[in-house]
């Protein structure tokens, strides 16, 4: 049986198995010819340079010891699988109340989907939820935040465009506190014009936060999208000399061939994935798991 999950993959697995089994194929014998070729497709399928490098290393390696017949492509899928376990995680847990969780990331990633996706799970979970509209740049945030959070079933605390966000984060937390919500998710503009701005502002907030609630941000999601490729690792390069992160989130793996770059940025990031969505739905998203998303990409 396939999951949801596996079917939006589609596009991924087939241009990844694509690439893959053209190299590997009908070689009697995996040389260096057809490791070197390997490395390229993985490029092509958007695992990047270094962590392609990486793979066809520990691959070579493991041919050279293995005994009899092999399948490349299985322990290929083994070391990918591995390499995924060692940067996935889940929710930070802790019994903080209200449990912030802060998320950042540039314009369009997907930010006030993810943040409504997060909030009815919550929900579902029994919790109460609170939602900070602190992407205060543009009136269209605000109202977008407002919509999500009424099809979410969870209320809203905002100020006007152009306010100051730490003071919206601030009046989030009061409220909090004030109607005994258990989680409240902050979202933040994503403003990258200069590095020094993004730092400040989530700085400012980072700081109101840690004041108003011990240990707050207890999350950091930043959250990227697979369709940006290799960019992806770059805005995360940016965000982690901003701010604090504590995981990431992978966005729009539905409907693009490029979700190898979820293996670059788990190897390359130094930083845990905990979510991957799928759709533009509420329900599209899910924990990440790393065995099911390598046997996806294999299979
Ligand atoms: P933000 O600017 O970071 O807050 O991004 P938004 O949440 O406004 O999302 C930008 C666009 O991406 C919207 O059209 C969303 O419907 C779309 N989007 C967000 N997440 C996903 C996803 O997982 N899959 C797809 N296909 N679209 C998504
Ligand atoms: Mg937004």
């Amino acid at each position: 049986m396939f999951s949801r999950f596996w079917q939006t993959l589609e596009k991924t697995r087939t241009s990844f198995v694509e690439k893959v089994s053209a190299a590997l194929a009908g070689r009697p014998v995996i040389d260096e010819n057809a490791l070197s070729e390997l490395e390229e497709a993985l490029i092509g399928a958007d695992v990047g340079p270094a962590t392609s490098a990486r793979l066809v290393d520990e691959l070579r390696k493991r041919l050279k010891e293995a005994r009899g017949p092999v399948q490349p492509a299985a322990i290929l899928e083994s070391i990918v699988a591995d390499m995924l376990k060692r940067s996935s995680g889940q929710l930070i847990a802790t019994c903080a109340s209200p449990f912030c969780i802060m998320v950042v990331g540039v314009n369009g990633v997907g930010k006030t989907t993810t943040i409504a996706k997060l909030a009815r799970m919550f929900r579902a979970q029994g919790k109460k939820v609170l939602v900070a509209a602190a992407d205060t740049f543009r009136a269209a945030a605000i109202e977008q935040l407002e919509i999500w959070a009424a099809r979410a079933g969870v209320d809203v605390v905002k100020h006007r465009e152009g306010s100051d966000p730490s003071a919206v984060v601030f009046d989030a937390l009061s409220a909090a506190k004030a109607r005994q919500a258990g989680v409240v998710i902050v979202d933040t503009a994503g403003r990258l014009h200069t590095k020094v701005n993004l730092m400040n502002e989530l700085k400012k907030m980072r700081r109101v936060m840690e004041r108003e609630v011990p240990g707050a941000p207890h999350e950091t999601l930043l959250v990227l999208d697979a369709n940006t490729g290799q960019n992806a690792l770059q805005q995360a390069r940016i965000f982690k000399e901003a701010t604090e992160v504590t995981g990431l989130v992978v966005t729009k793996l539905d409907g693009t061939a490029r979700g190898g770059i979820v293996i670059a940025i788990a190897a390359e990031l130094g930083l845990p994935v905990k979510f991957v969505a799928t759709g533009e739905g509420i329900e599209d998203i899910a924990e990440f798991d790393p065995s099911e998303f390598a046997a996806a990409l294999f299979k």
